[in-house]
């Protein structure tokens, strides 16, 4: 990769040393060979990016919403220009199928100019009065806000962190994952750069996985931090979430799924074998909203699963940066031995292994299993790997039951031709997002991104994280409408 800044981070709109001087490797997954290696940095780097955010915040806060917006146009024609060196950064370092890295930066640079229309749309309200005041609800930016990214979607999850909020006026500072620290931040800066934002505005911070509980707590209780946007695991979310709260912070946590593909006795089966496909198999299913759990009328099993283990084998594993090759490496070891854990705990258990289930370095063979039980650990923890887990049901009710009974709540998709029934398993479900006659994997820039449970809390994306990462007041204008008890008057 062509980043040869081993030991800087983006603060205060320049690149400054580590205070410790050191960097850390990353590795690209694919091959194991070396990647790039970036800085270390401690939690005094952290403490100065967020005094340069808080610095910069009084007059970002204040430019005219056409000045913030351009800059924001600015850098999404900046990243257009580049967006080959974010999509070889997503395939080296994050092991991106080469499909998935185009489609990637082109829903960031997107969601950038998204993000540049909400600097008009930080609405308030004109309230009735009892008095006869001008009574109104504004939102003002909260300040600093913290975003920490995850490595699975890199670049999509940091810019949909930060746009919105860094949009309508606070000021940014990013960590991304130690897997991914390039496309996840250290790119972005370089486009921050070069479209010459105020600098404090929007500061990258990165360390490995030995220094992130520091760098993390500080990025949270740093009491000139006013608000955080998390995206990751549950455990981590839990902590930061729990921290936030502590410290009454506005935080906004996107965390683990285990997303149901419901597929009724009416489906259209081409619909539910491609939605199956792509939502279990894209990016190797390491997508929170991947298809972790697959529940199918017992009419239509047979023919349902014949045809997807057929569609299955069709998937090309190898090198990401080949358009055939759908299938790359996992991230890392950890991750795959997560995997195999629960492949092997279900087959023990009385899962019926189809296809799939071995694996060579990080590559792990696309794997269907029918016969998936509640008591087995690949239908309650996420999985985050190429897993089709098939569990066939009686009835509509018993599908709703089945999805429901998880811990965590993030999307799900429900096959049928009848609309109406769609909407009323669309109702029960208890996830944040659920989509009829496509897969659980969506998003849109404007839309309610989030889920419930153990899958997070709050909604980014749009005008929600425009309330998301916004203080709601209430300012009053009177004009002698209101009168005092008559003992406090002159
Ligand atoms: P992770 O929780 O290990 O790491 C996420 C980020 O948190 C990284 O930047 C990491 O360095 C940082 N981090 C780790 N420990 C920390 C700590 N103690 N304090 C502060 N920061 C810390 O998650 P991951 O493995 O990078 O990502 C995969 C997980 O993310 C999966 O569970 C997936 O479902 C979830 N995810 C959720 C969404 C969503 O929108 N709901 C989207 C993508 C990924």
């Amino acid at each position: 990769m062509n980043f040869n800044k081993p030991s800087q981070v983006f603060i205060a709109g320049s690149w400054q040393e580590v205070s410790n001087g050191r960097s850390f490797d990353v590795f690209n997954p694919a091959t194991g060979g070396l990647c790039t290696q970036v800085a270390d940095a401690s939690t005094e780097d952290a403490k100065l990016a967020i005094a340069a955010a808080s610095g910069a915040k009084d007059s970002w806060a204040v430019l005219s919403h056409t000045k913030r917006s351009a800059f924001l146009l600015k850098a999404a024609d900046i990243m257009a220009e580049r967006q080959q060196d974010f999509i070889d950064a997503l395939v080296e370092e994050g092991g991106s199928w080469i499909g998935k890295a185009m489609f990637e930066t082109t829903y960031s640079i997107e969601a950038l100019r998204t993000a540049a229309a909400m600097v008009f749309h930080m609405n308030g309200e004109v309230l009735p009065s009892e008095h006869g005041k001008v009574s109104m609800a504004i939102r003002q930016p909260l300040g600093v806000v913290s975003v920490i990214s995850p490595w699975n979607f890199p670049l999509l999850l940091s810019v949909r962190g930060f746009a919105v909020a860094m949009a309508i006026g606070n000021t940014i500072v990013l960590k991304p994952s130690e897997e991914t620290p390039l496309a996840g931040g250290l790119l972005l800066a370089e486009v921050f750069e070069a479209a010459q934002l105020p600098g404090g505005v929007f500061n990258v911070v990165t360390c490995s996985r030995a220094g992130v509980k520091d760098i993390g707590d500080e990025m949270i209780s740093n009491p000139e931090v006013r608000g955080v946007s998390f995206t990751g695991s549950t455990a981590v979310g839990r902590h930061i979430a729990g921290l936030a709260g502590s410290l009454l912070k506005k935080v906004c946590v996107e965390l683990g799924g285990k997303d149901a593909l419901i597929v009724l006795d009416d489906a259209d089966l081409d619909r539910a074998v491609n939605a199956a496909t792509f939502g279990a198999f894209m990016h190797q299913g390491q997508i929170c909203m991947s298809v972790e759990r697959i529940i199918v009328h017992q009419a239509v099993a047979d023919e349902f699963i014949s045809r997807l283990l057929a569609n299955v084998k069709t998937l090309g594993m190898g090198d990401p940066s080949s358009m055939s090759d759908v299938i790359g490496p996992l991230i890392n070891r950890k991750q795959l031995q997560n995997v195999h854990e629960q492949v092997t705990d279900a087959v023990e258990k009385g899962a019926v292994l189809l296809t799939g289930g071995k694996f060579k370095n990080l590559f792990y063979e696309p794997t269907v299993l029918v016969d998936v039980r509640p008591d087995m650990k690949i239908f309650r923890e996420e999985t985050f790997g190429p897993v089709a887990a098939v569990t066939t049901v009686a009835n509509m009710d018993e599908a709703i039951a089945m999805a429901n009974d998880s811990e965590y709540g993030l999307s799900a998709g429900i096959i049928t031709r009848d609309e109406e029934r769609g909407m009323e398993v669309a109702r029960r479900l208890q996830t944040g997002m659920a989509h009829i006659n496509d897969s659980p994997v969506n998003d849109e820039a404007q839309v309610p991104f989030g889920g419930v449970r153990n899958s997070g809390m709050g909604r980014q994306n749009g005008k929600f994280s425009v309330e998301a990462f916004s203080e709601l007041r209430w300012i009053t204008l009177e004009r002698g409408g209101r009168l005092y008890p008559p003992p406090f008057n002159e």
